[in-house]
């Protein structure tokens, strides 16, 4: 999939803009709060409808201005399709070959992309909570029936907890709730391990390549629950039990103390943590190979890489790690990346891209 141009009128400090983009690398440089990331974060706008860096639209409209859009041309093996995204006061407006859809979600899925940015280090060095967010956004993406069972699970999670906080719970309505919630948990529980697997297949390939061979990434589930059956009814009979084991304690502590809300997944390097014991370098990159490998999974449901928007990673990589980053994946994958520093960038991948300068919104 290849984004060939975009046109945006008043997006954050653009107030009009238009590019036509290389096929396979695009760089924008520019010094601090020139407009780098909002070019970015343009072109996720304009796939996913949303920002990654913030959920208040409104902050994406241009200062003292009313209305701000984002439109672009995509080319897939199949097509090229026009998309072009608005926002207003009253909301948004999403065409698709400059046909109005009424939902969003008609909208999204056109466009793909991963995008990779400085806080997605916290997957490797942030709270189990991110992580847990992480896989929740990222299974989510690729798997319906993981969407809804982990939405029902939390549904039911939260009136259990009201329920336990009462003064005298009734027992016969929690061990309701637990039945309910070991089936959701169980389908959790399941979609994390499977996809887990996947990316740790992807991930450990591509830490391996731009390591240039010298580190072994493994990428271990760490479920909150210590499980046998990997089928689901199986599965979802031992979280029964365990509940009802659990049932007096929980309701003494006035809260659900087992289940996937209190998952993580550990990251390790040649068998040492690398949360723990890891470099800069290395969890940077392990963070990294964690979203390259999402480009596989998502060309493996869609049939087509996504574009990949990579801001402020080069900086942070050493010569090698770089070149191998950049050249390996650009003749796969249309790559979009920002720098403050032309000189950030190696000299070995100065070709067959297209470089921009950003300057206040130029
Ligand atoms: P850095 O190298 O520091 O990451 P950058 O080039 O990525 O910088 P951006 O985040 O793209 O910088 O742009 C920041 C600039 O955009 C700031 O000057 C900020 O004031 C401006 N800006 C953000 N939102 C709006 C808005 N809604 N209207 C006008 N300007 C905005
Ligand atoms: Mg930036």
């Amino acid at each position: 999939m290849i984004l060939t141009d975009i046109s945006i009128g008043n997006f954050r400090n653009y107030d009009s803009l238009e590019l036509e983009f290389h096929p396979k690398l695009n760089i924008f440089i520019g010094a601090n709060a020139q407009g780098k990331t909002n070019l970015l974060e343009s072109i996720y706008f304009l796939a996913l409808a949303k920002s990654h860096r913030t959920s208040k639209d409104k902050e994406l409209i241009r200062f003292n201005e009313e209305e701000a859009f984002v439109n672009g041309h995509i080319n897939t093996t199949y097509s090229t399709l026009p998309l072009s995204i608005s926002i207003n006061k009253k909301g948004k407006r999403a065409k698709v070959n400059h046909l109005e859809v009424s939902k969003l979600s008609q909208y999204i899925g056109h466009l793909n992309t991963v995008l990779f940015a400085p806080e997605d280090l916290n997957i490797v060095k942030g709270s189990p909570q991110i992580r847990r967010k992480f896989i929740n956004i990222e299974c989510g993406q690729i798997s319906k029936v993981y969407l809804s069972a982990l939405s029902s699970y939390q549904k039911v999670l939260a009136t259990k907890n009201q329920y336990l906080k009462q003064r005298s719970p009734d027992k016969m309505m929690i061990e309701v709730l637990n039945v309910q919630l070991s089936e959701y948990a169980s389908i959790v529980i399941l979609k994390r391990a499977e996809f887990i697997e996947k990316i740790e297949k992807f991930a450990a390939e591509i830490h391996h390549d731009i390591s240039n061979g010298s580190e072994n990434l493994k990428i271990k589930y760490a479920p909150n629950i210590k499980y046998e059956s990997s089928i689901q009814e199986e599965l979802q009979k031992e979280l029964e039990l365990l509940f009802e084991e659990n049932l007096a304690k929980e309701m003494e502590r006035m809260q659900t103390l087992i289940g996937p809300h209190r998952d993580d997944i550990t990251f390790s390097i040649n068998d040492f943590d690398v949360q723990t014991y890891g470099s800069q370098g290395q969890q940077r990159t392990t963070a990294l190979s964690v979203k390259l490998a999402e480009l596989e999974l998502i060309r493996q449901e869609v049939g087509e890489y996504p574009v990949l928007l990579l801001d402020d990673v080069l900086s942070e990589l050493d010569e090698n790690r770089q070149a191998h980053l950049l050249t390996s994946i650009r003749d796969r994958v249309q790559t979009f990346v920002t720098t403050t520093s032309i000189s950030d960038i190696n000299h070995a991948i100065m070709n067959d891209m297209k470089t921009f300068a950003v300057e206040q919104g130029q």
